[in-house]
């Protein structure tokens, strides 16, 4: 696969240090150029750069207006900044740090230096990409990890319950899987979990979905702005695509699995007494209701007739 670039920012009001700078660093990068700073932080937000070099003396707007701004707006407050400018006082170099710059170049910049300056910025930022990847990630399935599906999870119920929408919930639990892997073995059952997170992942339609490994054998799906007729559609579609899957031991001999499945659906209201533990919690016993009717079912909370709780 070839590596994307990484992508610079260069802004600058005089043009020959435009193109001197994108000189020096085209052949390692995506390149983009402003020539002030409303365009600075008009790009910032459209292309989200990985980085930006930024002049300080320019009309309009100066370098040090631009950072505070973009300091300010949690979606670009991240992108690391280089301040490269002619001002060469410590005053001056102290308050570009003061205001959040990443690194502070001097002109007139020697081409060497301003390529390994921005290489040890780049090199930062894409280890802290790769750091947050894994404490996202759930690292035998490859899909999101708990804790961060709940902060996620955290965000939609904000977001439902300010825009009056529907949330459904889906927690999903592999049916009799202690069994599976005492017969086959655990890389066997390992690489089930694999191939049943590819399942929940490929039945996600929309952008907005997530899912993630909950724990053990459990998986849970969030479907913002979605109502229960939608979420029993999406359950069904899992359940029936996990149960047709023949999950390969060897070229002669393939196996199945099923999955139970509870749905819960709700419109947040502020101030209510039903919180997201409540909501999270009646998902789990509606799994627990589909377990305890049969399995390989999909069960909804608010359509649980029996009062007294199946024996599962
Ligand atoms: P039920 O139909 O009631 O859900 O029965 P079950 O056997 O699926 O449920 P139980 O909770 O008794 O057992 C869950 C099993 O899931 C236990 C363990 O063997 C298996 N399991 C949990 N995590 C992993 C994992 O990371 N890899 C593998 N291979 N198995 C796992
Ligand atoms: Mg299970
Ligand atoms: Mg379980």
């Amino acid at each position: 696969m070839e590596k994307v670039k990484n992508s610079i920012l260069v802004v600058d009001d005089e043009a020959m240090n435009i193109t001197a700078l994108s000189h020096i660093l085209k052949q390692d990068y995506t390149v983009y150029v402003e020539k002030d700073g409303q365009g600075c932080i008009e790009a910032a937000r459209e292309l989200m750069p990985d980085l930006i070099l930024l002049d300080i003396i320019m009309p309009a707007m100066n370098g040090f207006e631009v950072i505070a701004t973009l300091k300010k707006d949690e979606a670009t407050r991240d992108i690391p900044v280089i301040f490269v400018t002619g001002l060469n006082n410590a005053q001056d170099e102290e308050m570009g740090f003061v205001l959040g710059a990443a690194d502070y170049i001097s002109k007139p910049f020697s081409a060497s230096v301003v390529k390994l300056r921005v290489k040890s910025q780049i090199q930062i930022i894409n280890q802290m990409r790769l750091i947050h990847n894994i404490s996202i990630t759930d690292a035998l399935t490859g899909i999101g990890n708990r804790r961060y599906f709940y902060t996620q999870l955290e965000q939609e119920w904000q977001r439902s319950m300010r825009q009056q929408t529907t949330i459904s919930f889906i927690m999903l639990d592999i049916d009799h899987f202690k069994t599976y892997n005492d017969t086959h073995g655990h890389l066997q059952g390992d690489m089930v979990l694999k191939e049943t997170a590819q399942i929940i992942k490929g039945s996600l339609a929309r952008a907005i979905d997530k899912a993630a490994r909950w724990g053990g054998e459990e998986f849970a799906i969030i479907l913002p702005d979605t109502t229960m007729e939608g979420a029993k559609l999406v359950a069904e579609r899992i359940r029936e695509t996990v149960e047709a899957h023949a999950f390969v031991i060897d070229p002669s001999t393939t196996t199945s699995i099923t999955v139970s499945i509870g749905i819960n659906c709700n419109v947040p209201k502020r101030g209510a007494d039903y919180t997201l533990e409540n909501f999270v919690s009646d998902a789990d016993k509606a799994l627990y209701y589909a377990k305890g009717t049969g399995r390989n079912r999909v069960c909804v909370f608010t359509e649980m007739t029996d009062d007294t709780f199946p024996n599962v």
